[in-house]
């Protein structure tokens, strides 16, 4: 067993502190996917800077309407939380889409962001791969790959990114705030996530040290008609094939403001914005979506084993987007 210090800072200075002072160290917040990869000796951190009791477990309404949810807010009460519901509710089915009850109620929402792939052979230490070990080639490649990427993989990695509220932030154009050892900054969640390219051991762009602090979801898509939906091999407890968070506005019969999003397609979530062009301003028909919706996937490269993907995500993007039409 490899011996791994624990550390239980108080504040976030103090966490990006020790986490800097300890190199190897990993920020532990809920473990639920972090101590597996522990127990299958697929992460292997000398220590661990325990975040779960940091002040960041609040949901705080801001003057513009906008929502700061703080990093350490649990699955399940983001889920539950009537505001997500009422204003964000692509957000708060993202969520129940997600794990277990049981997961839900201890993993958190900087946490989930941050879930690394499950492809079956990161996992596997007997296997190469090289988000595990750079350099050791890609065991995915040759082998069985129903459920990797289509969009946006390398040839050194072909995983899909695991987060669905990931996959909802992205389409709500939500922010991520970030502190560490060079002071705060915020990115949008889209741009969180890295596509593999020739590194895909990093998942990010977080920098050395940097700990999410929270998720702001703006304003401006509040209320506006969402919707998640997902398609996996059983009714819970399972990781998307494919997934699609929408967002839609159509004013005076015309598409004011669209979002679209894709999980389960790529190493991140893949925004749709060849889509989106397509889609402002015209009549939101049942033509004009198939034809945005195939101009974005006109891009997928699939693979031997998941060529179903590609026509999986057109169906589940027009029965999304379909179903926001209709409850205009
Ligand atoms: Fe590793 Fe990526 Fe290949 Fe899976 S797809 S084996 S994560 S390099």
């Amino acid at each position: 067993m490899k011996p791994c210090a624990y550390l239980r800072p108080e504040t976030v200075e103090e966490a990006t502190a020790a986490h800097v002072a300890h190199p190897g160290a990993h920020y532990l917040g809920g473990g639920t996917n972090l101590v597996d990869l522990m127990k299958l000796g697929v992460t292997t951190p000398d220590t661990l800077v325990d975040i779960s009791r940091l002040p960041l477990d609040g949901v705080t309404p801001l003057p513009d309407g906008a929502l700061r949810i703080g990093a350490t807010v649990r699955n399940s009460d983001l889920a539950a939380h009537p505001a997500v519901r009422g204003r964000w509710p692509l957000v708060s089915q993202a969520l129940l889409a997600g794990a277990s009850e049981q997961l839900r109620n201890t993993a958190t929402t900087g946490g989930n962001l941050l879930q690394r792939t499950r492809c079956p052979y990161f996992q596997d230490l007997t296997q190469p791969c090289n988000k595990r070990l750079p350099g050791s080639g890609c065991a995915a490649l040759e082998r069985v790959h129903r459920d990797h990427a289509v969009l946006g993989h390398s040839r050194h990695c072909i995983a899909t990114h695991p987060s669905d509220l990931s996959v909802a932030l992205t389409a709500a154009d939500a922010t991520v705030a970030l502190y560490g050892p060079d002071g705060g900054r915020e990115i949008a969640v889209e741009a969180l996530h890295r596509l593999p390219g020739g590194r895909p051991e990093q998942d990010t762009v977080i920098r050395p040290g940097e700990l999410i602090t929270a998720v702001t979801l703006p304003a401006h898509g509040a209320a506006l008609p969402s919707v998640f939906r997902k398609v996996r091999d059983r009714a819970s407890f399972a990781f998307a094939l494919a997934s699609v968070a929408a967002v839609l506005d159509v004013r005076d019969g015309r598409v004011r403001h669209v979002a679209l999003a894709f999980g389960g397609l790529a190493h991140r979530p893949w925004r749709a914005r060849r889509a989106e062009a397509a889609l402002v301003g015209a009549e939101p028909t049942a033509a004009a979506v198939d034809r945005a919706v195939d101009a974005e996937l006109a891009q997928a490269r699939p693979l031997r084993d998941n060529a179903y993907k590609t026509r999986l995500a057109r169906n589940l993007a027009r029965e999304a987007l379909t179903r926001l039409v209709a409850a205009r």
